[in-house]
């Protein structure tokens, strides 16, 4: 009886119990096989198309998306790939795109410290904080053949340059930044007025005239003009027939206009470009029959690194640290976790 026990327990098992054991073993091998190939692969990509994650006090950051009002905890360099993407033309030469890199990382830096939001470190929005896109996004703007080539040079310049950020006496600077200089950067006190900092100054590139954004030209019809400048100051009054009656009547320490006179008022360079829809207060006023011209310099406030000017500097043969150092003036480069 024992005998025939065991032989069903044995057929049982040549019957079920091994082939399942093999059919798992199989499945498993062909499981294990497959997943480490697709891996290997994102990881071949991983090392040269995403940045090193952060460590340290300012590993991770605080992002506030305008748009959704949602606050996002993200790490420290990726938020910089996606910053110096939307920052920068990923076509500038690499060395002006590191020097974007610690610019943006020591801006993010200095805004953690000096926060301007209630429960965030930092905007996505140019005109508030800084500039964001998201990966998808940008992405979506680039040519599908070049947007893995593109990336990796985004995450590279973040790469090369991980950890380092601008400082003056060991405090991160506020590193402000602008498209085109039109030749001169601008005092902070002009733009914003305040005590200004040491290191920023009027500084001269040269180059920046080859680039798109250096010369622009605005017209308007006196009708359009005083209409314009109605907006904000309503008893305003012009003699047109009168060539001093619209006149740059001083100019800051980088030529930019400094106090327009506009019949009755005496409006700033900034206002003036602010009212007018001008690039940068960097301009000249001319008249041709009835339209009043202003030809204009530049693009931007002009404060801190301009980008034609960091690009134009690389492609002199400048590094990266040189262009810092051509902007910021007696700053140094130091590790983020030594702050
Ligand atoms: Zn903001």
């Amino acid at each position: 009886m024992k005998k025939v026990i065991l032989y069903i327990l044995f057929l049982i098992t040549i019957c079920f119990i091994l082939p399942a054991i093999f059919t798992n073993t199989t499945k498993q091998t062909a499981s294990t096989e497959s997943i480490p190939q697709e891996n290997t692969d994102l990881n071949k990509n991983e090392t040269s198309q995403t940045p090193v994650a952060s460590e340290g006090k300012y590993s991770k950051i605080k992002l506030l998306h305008t748009k959704t009002g949602e606050v996002e905890e993200v790490d420290l360099e990726s938020y910089l790939c996606n910053v110096v993407s939307a920052e920068m033309p990923v076509t500038f030469e690499k060395e002006a795109l590191k020097a974007q890199a610690m610019v943006a990382r020591t801006y993010t830096i200095y805004k953690v410290n000096n926060k301007k939001h209630e429960n965030s470190d930092i905007c996505d929005s140019s005109s508030c904080c800084q500039a964001w896109i998201s990966k998808e996004d940008r992405f979506a703007r680039w040519e599908e053949d070049k947007r893995e080539e593109n990336w990796k040079k985004i995450t590279e310049a973040v790469n090369e340059t991980r950890g380092k950020v601008i400082t003056y006496n060991s405090s991160p600077i506020n590193a402000f930044f602008h498209s085109n200089s039109g030749g001169k950067t601008e005092m902070p006190i002009n733009v914003w007025g305040g005590g200004g900092y040491p290191y920023l100054q009027v500084v001269e590139t040269s180059g920046e005239d080859a680039y798109t954004q250096y010369a622009s030209e605005v017209s308007y019809t006196q009708e359009e003009l005083l209409n314009k400048l109605k907006e904000k100051y309503a008893d305003i009054q012009i003699d047109f027939s009168n060539n001093e009656d619209i006149k740059i009547t001083e100019y800051t320490e980088s030529e930019r206009a400094k106090t327009v006179k506009f019949g009755n008022h005496n409006l700033s360079g900034v206002e003036t470009r602010t009212i007018l829809g001008l690039k940068s207060a960097n301009f000249e006023i001319t008249k041709q029959d009835n339209k009043i011209i202003f030809k204009v310099k530049g693009y931007g406030h002009g404060v801190g690194m301009s980008q034609t000017g960091a690009d134009s500097l690389a492609r002199q043969g400048q590094n990266a640290e040189q262009i810092v150092h051509h902007f910021y003036i007696n700053v140094d480069i130091q590790d983020v976790n030594t702050l």
